[in-house]
């Protein structure tokens, strides 16, 4: 077999259609088409209502054992398939999958975009800025955190009627309020519009948020691996008069913005969601939300665009949307419902939409499964669940990498892939498991997989090729995918949102991660009080838990059992619309490596072409 070239050759050796073709082949007319360039284009959501009649496509989501660091090419199996679909097999198919963040892209793992015969191009756009999604999450969010952190100021430095007045400012000799105030005196039960007709004790009311500095839960966020901001402290300039306040950063896509963006429905309800999030409570412990700070109609102008999914296609022409890009460890992990509403529109009802849900089916599935699909009301016909040789001997308690065969250890790391098809099966949807061929892999260690899988409840388990071959390495993966979507499914929540909070984590972990129970230290303890209290305890869970173990501990492989999770904390993303564990010492940025990806990407003055991202 020929050597595979690296990611960015192959990428750059296929010319890509230009992207208003493309756009015409899948059903999009000219008004619904925002390009971008040649090789990138944003789709108006009108589309949704214009294919209102139009049954939907077959759904299905790509998941995966628990990993390697490395990742086990999840992406690259969730672009073969639909190569393999849409290129060899003529069906209609879209991918959908999430922008990567530039975290991994400049740290530790490279992009996303596949890889090998199996990637969405050009890799360089897809991988960088695209079309600046991310970059209008990180302004939204960390206009939040200025006009948080400016009120507090505001508020401590100056009497209510003060800040009445300059927040109703005259004007023409006249107060009047914002539609935004208007909002929030009838959250505060103020029926009035006219500023003059206030009561002291309104005025109060109105003018002071009051903010427990404590209670402050929104962070700001920045797009990089920059783990000195974990923890800092804000305010430090002579000219904040010594409001100094300890604070924390997040990545971007780890933002409650993002996480908004990848589960809203509509403009309409982007608006809404945006105006929910809770970033503190009051002194009084009401929850203050977007709304109160007066900032939610900015936001929402902010992300305007960010809304519309993001069309590019794959190596063989076939068309992805690559919209929103949550991680699956520390957020929900999964690619816009928008996107994929869209594209099963899109291909009609005998077509596919493969879309992707991070890291292993433990997290990204489960969150896939229990606020993803919940909210969008979309139920996927079959789960793909990839697997690797060298994940899975490392499961037996081999070496990340090793290149001999080893059947009996492989044996004992597949306790990790049947862990992960019972997880798929608690929701009552078909599993295939795809082993994803490395050229180190032999051919018995690939067969011990496929019949494994099969014994412990998969519907089919097939090796694939698709990196070394492109679509047609797929094909047989593609065949399986097609039969299992006929086969029937009885879907099914893990939990039901109206237990108590405490019940809902424990499900998730002794169900899906195989603890014994849970622990909620006293941070955690506190803030379920508190949300039941404030109403917020009906929200489905999001947890925030390592992605390299079933367990909270990373090194801990295999199904690791006779543990208790530790819950650290709870945050609540009202406006996203889910409640957020914070399981062991989860850091919400992670840092740099010793010798960071970015040591090998260059850019070429000559021709212009980025060098070294893979
Ligand atoms: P995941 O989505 O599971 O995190 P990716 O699809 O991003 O994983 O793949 C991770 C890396 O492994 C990429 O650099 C990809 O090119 C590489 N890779 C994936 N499959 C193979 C394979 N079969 N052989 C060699 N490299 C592979």
């Amino acid at each position: 077999q020929k050597p595979v070239p690296s990611d960015i050759v192959i990428s750059r050796s296929c010319v890509p259609k230009p992207i208003d073709r493309l756009a015409t082949e899948v059903g999009l007319l000219s008004d619904e088409v925002e390009l971008y360039g040649k090789t990138k284009a944003k789709v108006q959501l009108d589309i949704i209502n214009r294919l209102r009649a139009q049954p939907d496509g077959k759904y299905v989501v790509v998941t995966g054992i628990t990993p390697t660091p490395l990742g086990e090419g999840k992406s690259t199996t969730t672009i073969g398939l639909v190569q393999a679909l849409g290129a060899h097999m003529k069906l209609n198919v879209f991918a959908c999958v999430r922008q990567p963040s530039q975290g991994p892209t400049f740290g530790i793992k490279g992009g996303a975009a596949g890889g090998g015969y199996s990637q969405v191009i050009p890799m360089e756009e897809f991988n960088l800025h695209l079309t600046g999604d991310i970059h209008a999450i990180t302004a939204a969010n960390n206009l939040v955190a200025a006009a948080i952190d400016a009120r507090l100021f505001h508020e401590a430095t100056q009497t209510d009627k003060a800040l009445y007045n300059r927040l109703v400012p005259l004007s023409g000799g006249q107060r009047t309020f914002s539609p935004i105030q208007i909002n929030r005196l009838k959250r505060l039960g103020i029926e009035k519009t006219d500023p003059t007709t206030l009561t002291e004790e309104e005025i109060t009311r109105f003018a002071r948020l009051d903010m427990d500095p404590d209670s402050i839960t929104w962070h700001r966020v920045l797009d990089t691996n920059d783990r000195f901001l974990r923890k800092i402290t804000i305010g430090q300039s002579p000219t904040e008069k010594g409001h100094t306040r300890e604070a924390q950063f997040s990545i971007t896509v780890a933002s409650e913005i993002m996480a908004v963006l990848a589960l809203t429905s509509s403009l309409k309800d982007m608006r809404q969601r945006l105006a929910k999030m809770v970033v503190a409570t009051s002194r009084s412990g009401q929850p203050i939300t977007t709304e109160d700070l007066g900032v939610s109609g900015a936001l929402t102008v902010l992300m305007r665009d960010a809304i519309k999914p993001n069309l590019m296609q794959t190596l063989e022409g076939t068309p992805v949307f690559v919209h929103a890009g949550p991680f699956a460890n520390i957020a929900h992990g999964n690619s816009s419902i928008l996107a994929d509403k869209i594209a099963l529109k899109l291909v009609g009802p005998e077509g596919f939409v493969v879309t992707e849900a991070g890291f292993g089916a433990d997290i990204g599935m489960e969150k896939f499964f229990n606020i993803k699909c919940r909210y969008s009301g979309l139920r996927p016909h079959v789960v793909v669940l990839v697997a690797t040789v060298r994940a899975l001997k490392m499961h037996g308690g081999g070496p990340t990498v090793s290149d001999c065969t080893n059947l009996e250890l492989l044996e004992k790391g597949c306790s990790n892939m049947r862990k992960q098809v019972e997880n798929a099966r608690h929701f009552g949807v078909p599993v295939v498991v795809a082993v994803n061929a490395f050229k180190t892999d032999t051919e018995s260690e690939l067969d011990l997989i496929c019949t494994l899988a099969k014994e412990v409840g998969a519907f089919d388990a097939v090796r694939c090729s698709h990196w070394a071959e492109g679509g047609a390495g797929a094909v047989a993966l593609g065949q399986a995918v097609r039969r299992a979507s006929e086969a029937p499914s009885d879907f099914k929540f893990l939990y039901d949102v109206e237990l108590p909070i405490a019940d809902k984590i424990r499900i998730i972990a002794q169900k899906i991660y195989g603890a014994d129970d849970i622990e909620l230290l006293p941070d955690a303890q506190h803030k379920v009080a508190l949300y039941t209290k404030q109403g917020f305890g009906n929200l489905p869970i999001c947890m925030a838990k390592t992605h390299l173990s079933l367990s909270h501990e990373a090194d801990k492989k295999g199904v690791p059992t006779g543990f208790v999770l530790p819950i650290r904390d709870i945050r609540a993303s009202v406006g996203a619309g889910f409640l957020y564990p914070l399981v062991g010492t989860m850091p919400t940025i992670p840092g740099l490596p010793t010798r960071p990806c970015f040591y090998d990407i260059d850019l070429d003055p000559e021709t212009e072409q980025v060098n070294g991202l893979f």
